[in-house]
């Protein structure tokens, strides 16, 4: 992965979208280029080679998709590494890896980070004013989960 300028108003944004909705990000990521050339971009591996021929900005680029690109993101969100997701899905179509897409869209909610699945809601997102706050650390505290067995164990 390339390293890029980061500050502390930095997000690390990940972009995927599935084939049929693939135009309809890269003409979202166009009108947002300057804005999103301002953060860390990452995405699967077909969304971002489109993003960087089409767009010119620098991706991460993981895998493809249905290759493990998603759970690759998903590991990266449960690191803490990105911090924001536009994920434009396909609710028409099913997919060879729609197992990998409900986990990934499961784990945002568990790391409680944004999420757009289109494009109104990806505005918003990039709209917000706490886009470029100082980050805020909005990491749920799983503890009591992680803890859960504890007493159970030393009574055993
Ligand atoms: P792709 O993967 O960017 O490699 O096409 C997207 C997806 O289907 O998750």
């Amino acid at each position: 992965m390339e390293s890029q300028e980061t500050s502390s108003a930095t997000r690390h944004i990940a972009l995927v979208a599935h084939d049929n909705r693939k135009s309809d990000l890269l003409d979202w990521v166009e009108y947002n280029r300057d804005l999103l050339r301002t953060h860390k971009l990452y995405a699967t591996g077909t969304t971002g080679r489109l993003l960087e021929e089409k767009l010119g900005l620098t991706v991460n680029k993981l895998q493809s998709g249905p290759l493990g690109g998603d759970q690759q993101i998903g590991a990266l969100i449960t690191s803490g590494t990105i911090d924001a997701m536009i994920f434009f899905w396909d609710p028409l179509q099913p997919q060879p890896h729609d197992p990998d897409v409900k986990a990934l869209l499961r784990i945002a909610v568990v790391w409680n980070i944004p999420v757009a699945c289109n494009r109104t809601s990806a505005d918003f997102i990039v709209s917000s004013p706490l886009m470029n706050a100082p980050h805020a650390n909005n990491r749920p505290d799983y503890d009591s989960h992680t803890n859960r067995l504890e007493a159970a164990i030393d009574e055993a």
